[in-house]
């Protein structure tokens, strides 16, 4: 960008140099700032069909010409598998955001919120969905662990500071954080530990999920903008919490169970064939709000979250694909980082296998895959920016089991 050239003009507007403030240059012509304001005014009328309304309102983000299969489609390039997930999500962020233009009169059907429940192994996508989704609506974004809350008034953090997290993200622009996404990690560890709630007090527990009710139903909480406990000299942020989207996940080990109880007695009375059909490899694909409630959720909470899907365990092949196939996958990432350095980096497919299959071993769902790529590519980015003479780099299965063996990963093999 150049400012103010010499006998240059704006090739929208004709304006000279000497008029404009800011003459930015092109390939083959020039825009003033006016052009390029008015530019993107026509943007957002394009986008936004009724730009107005997204002026007065700032709650209307999502634009009119999105369907829910767009959005999967979006998820598709970011997450390999888990259709059924993103179906879900897909429709729960679509009707989510339909709901905020909806106008607000009270003789209208109001549609409820649709916080969403993820069950899946570690590893298997779940976070990155939510992360994903929110990246594409450009709306704050914020992870949370519901292991570090407790009830009021025990060690631990207040569960209002869920939505500090936010505030933070979007350095405390409450509006923004208002129509933000939270992601509830590990839901499933406040599940209640016994059956009978009234033998003891169950400080992690029950009244976590108490304490979460209404915060994921909508309603207007106070929050201590530096997150932690509230204390008598914080001052308290006021926080909506009508449109925020709650998202939570959770492992849920040891559900099937529970799963698998229910279906046996479900199917009695259906004959042999309905029985056969249920696939017994992959028993969280039934999973229901009356399985979480056995596992030890409350009503209240179930019946707050009520986009309930899941996620598949990642076989062989997915690990693989999830290696080379997604937009920002491992194999792109090295072979840029390697083309920065003038390398033409390439892995073979037996290479690709045997690390998708350490992968599984470790039972970290995809999150194992990286490691192991650092284990297997350090030395190689340490040495190859030194030798210039290199210009190829082929990482095959001798190159991947050399650089195993002696270190850590292999070792665990063994064991
Ligand atoms: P969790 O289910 O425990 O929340 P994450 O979403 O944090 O798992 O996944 C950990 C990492 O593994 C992600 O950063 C991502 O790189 C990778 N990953 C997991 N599942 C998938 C998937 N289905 N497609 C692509 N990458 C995945």
């Amino acid at each position: 960008m150049r400012r103010n050239q010499k006998g240059f003009r704006c090739s929208f507007c004709g304006r000279d140099k000497s008029e404009a403030l800011i003459l930015i240059a092109g390939i083959e012509g020039h825009i003033c700032e006016v052009c390029v304001e008015q530019a993107q005014e026509i943007i957002e009328e394009e986008l936004f069909a009724d730009g107005d309304e997204k002026q007065n309102n700032s709650e209307v983000i999502l634009p009119d010409k999105i369907s829910p299969a767009d959005i999967k489609r979006h998820l598709d390039q970011y997450i390999i598998g888990q259709h059924e997930a993103k179906k879900f999500l897909s429709v729960a962020v679509y009707n989510h955001y339909k709901r905020l233009k909806q106008p607000a009169t009270a003789d209208e059907v109001e549609i409820e919120k649709s916080n969403v429940l993820f069950v899946g192994r570690t590893g298997t996508g779940k976070t990155l969905l939510a992360r994903t989704i929110a990246k594409f609506l450009n709306v704050p974004f914020s992870i949370v662990d519901a292991t570090v809350f407790t009830e009021a008034g025990y060690v631990g953090e207040d569960v209002e500071s869920i939505l500090s997290r936010l505030l933070q993200v979007c350095d405390y622009n409450v509006e923004a954080a208002q129509k933000g996404i939270v992601y509830v990690d590990e839901i499933d560890k406040v599940a209640r530990k016994t059956d009978n709630p009234s033998i003891t007090r169950d400080v992690s527990g029950e009244g976590v999920q108490q304490a979460m009710l209404k915060m994921l139903e909508g309603t207007e909480v106070n929050v201590p903008p530096q997150g932690g406990r509230k204390h008598p000299e914080q001052k308290l942020v006021k926080i909506d919490t009508r449109n925020i989207l709650f998202i939570c996940g959770g492992a849920f080990d040891g559900i099937e169970r529970k799963i698998s109880q229910r279906l046996n007695t479900q199917v009695i009375g259906f004959n042999a064939k309905e029985k056969a059909k249920v696939d017994r490899e992959n028993l969280l694909q039934y999973v229901s709000h009356q399985d979480l409630k056995s596992y030890g959720l409350i009503p209240e909470l179930i019946g707050r979250l009520p986009v309930l899907t899941y996620l598949e365990p990642l076989d062989l092949e997915t690990m693989k694909r999830i290696l080379v196939e997604p937009k920002n996958s491992l194999v792109k990432q090295y072979t840029r980082l390697f083309e920065l350095e003038n390398i033409d980096f390439s892995v073979t497919d037996d290479a690709l296998e045997y690390i998708a299959e350490k992968a599984l071993e470790y039972k970290l769902g995809a999150r194992g895959l990286r490691s192991i790529c650092e284990t297997i590519l350090t030395d190689a980015m340490f040495d190859l920016p030194s030798q210039k003479e290199v210009s190829t780099f082929v990482l095959d299965l001798d190159y991947v089991l050399e650089k195993l063996s002696g270190s850590k990963i292999a070792k665990l093999r063994v064991a």
